[in-house]
């Protein structure tokens, strides 16, 4: 079972106003381990009532945090940054054990969570407003920037940790309080995160956490007028629902929502750096990333040898229980997500695609799925226009750079996309004409909390990290000031 070295870390209950609260009606969720199936621990199932409390709360807390310095918000981030990595073995223990990834892409993210409160504690003292040259000589013209407010933010499981910081962040830096509703999957490292939280000095109320239904919190946060703003990362088609939910009170959104990732790679790339990257884009997380290629488009001249190199290199992935050492293939999160799979790679083998490593469950049963590699894909199949989220990369061959082009702009996303190429020319063209948020060129990793994060058409709204982060829990107000 779940042994932690600081037991405090293992928090069943939700965090409202400073306290530990259980659901009104006395029941629970279970939170179960994706690789042995054993529970966990069983969280509150809370709804709307405990989501207007939660609320309430923020709302109160607000004036007092919103009155303080950048500079105290962030003393306070930078300690909750501290306690992250002084806990970091624990919470990377408690992540894999509800969501499956590896022990050390864990505590990578472990790292990568305590690195955008780090970020943004600084940022925060940077949310400069401007001064406008005044076209009328009495009267001068200025901006100032101030927090939105009460804020709520919606998480997915896949990064149970880093989703809700890149939030968060942002959020308490720019001087707004927060209501969070973590992923069914994932609470745990959510309430170990408030637990901190509140070691960190954090007034009540500026952060909140209601764990439980989805549709009943969701519908609390989405049509409280006192929430201005909505947080979303996860699926495009509930980020449209939760759209439509706020339209009524006319919410500030941000929406990380699904991609269909190209990764291009041309005939002049360096191939073994091309399979590197493709390793790392593909394989993280077992492929459960919104930035992971879902598509491999290879120039024909290059198609065999990459499919080659690309196969050897997944041979050799482990896949096993997170938390045994050498292990670099979790299990996928559930059931339903293993048939995801396996009805896409079906699809594609229907219609003449080859599986040259892996191509269906593994040996180890329960939610694990080998490592796969498919030849000979078409844009016909399902694969090409449906994220797989699983460890499966499918290649599909092109003969030159304005087919690459218009196969990876084929689809109704637009998150990441990667590619491998040495021409300069080429590498100015392909960047600037792919429709994406993000574009790794030579390289397989885009996330950093210094950079943009953040997609175009159905992968959302908003950038998340990076200075540009900061405006999206931020106002303008104009002051025109006359009689000067
Ligand atoms: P995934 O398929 O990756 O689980 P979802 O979009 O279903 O993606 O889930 C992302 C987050 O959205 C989770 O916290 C989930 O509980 C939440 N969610 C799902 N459905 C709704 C809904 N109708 N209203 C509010 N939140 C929802």
């Amino acid at each position: 079972m779940l042994t932690l070295q600081a037991p405090y870390l293992l928090r069943p209950a939700c965090y409202v106003d400073g306290r530990w609260i259980a659901a009104e009606s006395g029941k629970a969720l279970e939170v179960r381990n994706p690789a042995t199936g054993a529970v966990l621990a069983a969280v509150p199932d809370c709804g709307a009532a405990e989501t207007r409390q939660a609320i309430a709360a923020a709302e109160a807390a607000l004036p007092a945090w919103r009155a303080k310095t950048a500079a105290e918000r962030g003393s306070i981030l930078r300690r909750w940054a501290e306690l992250l990595r002084e806990h970091q073995q624990d919470l990377a223990v408690l992540m894999t054990s509800e969501q499956g990834k590896p022990l050390a892409e864990a505590r990578g993210e472990i790292n990568y969570a305590a690195a955008f409160f780090d970020w943004f504690a600084e940022e925060g003292k940077r949310a400069y407003g401007d001064v406008i040259p005044s076209p009328q000589a009495d009267k001068r013209l200025l901006v100032i920037k101030q927090p939105i407010g009460v804020c709520a933010a919606i998480t997915p499981w896949n990064f149970p940790a880093a989703m809700i910081t890149r939030k968060l962040g942002p959020a308490m830096a720019a001087g707004c309080t927060l209501v969070l509703k973590p992923a069914e999957q994932t609470p745990l490292t959510a309430l170990a995160l408030a637990e901190l939280g509140e070691r960190a000095g954090v007034p009540a109320g500026v952060f909140n956490v209601v764990t439980g239904d989805p549709v009943a919190i969701g519908g609390e946060l989405t049509a409280s007028p006192v929430v201005r703003k909505l947080s979303f990362t996860g699926s495009t088609e509930v980020g449209k629902l939760l759209m439509r939910q706020c339209a009524a009170t006319l919410k500030k959104l941000s929406l990380e929502l699904g991609g269909n990732a190209p990764f291009i790679v041309f005939d002049d790339a360096d191939l073994d750096e091309a399979v590197e990257g493709a390793l790392a884009s593909k394989y993280r997380n077992s492929g459960q990333t919104c930035v992971c290629a879902n598509r491999f488009l290879v120039q024909a001249g290059v198609y065999d040898a990459f499919a080659r190199k690309l196969a050897e290199k997944v041979a050799s992935l482990r896949v096993g229980n997170g938390l045994d050492a050498d292990v670099n293939q979790g299990p996928l999160i559930d059931e339903a997500a293993v048939c995801k799979v396996e009805e896409l790679v079906a699809d594609a083998l229907s219609g003449g695609a080859k599986a040259i490593g892996g191509g269906g469950r593994h040996e180890l049963g329960g939610t694990f799925y080998k490592p796969t590699v498919l030849t000979d894909v078409l844009p016909s199949m399902r694969v090409a226009r449906e994220e797989i989220f699983g460890p499966v990369a499918p290649l599909f061959r092109f003969q030159d750079e304005a087919e690459a082009v218009q196969m990876a702009n084929d689809t109704e996303y637009g998150l990441a996309a990667y590619f491998y190429a040495r021409d300069i020319g080429r590498v100015w063209r392909v960047a600037e004409a792919l429709e994406y948020g993000m574009v790794g060129i030579n390289t397989g990793m885009v996330s950093t909390e210094v950079a943009p994060f953040g997609g175009v058409k159905s992968s959302g709204l908003g950038r998340e990290g990076s200075r540009y982060g900061l405006d999206e829990y931020m106002e303008l107000k104009y002051l025109s000031m006359g009689g000067i």
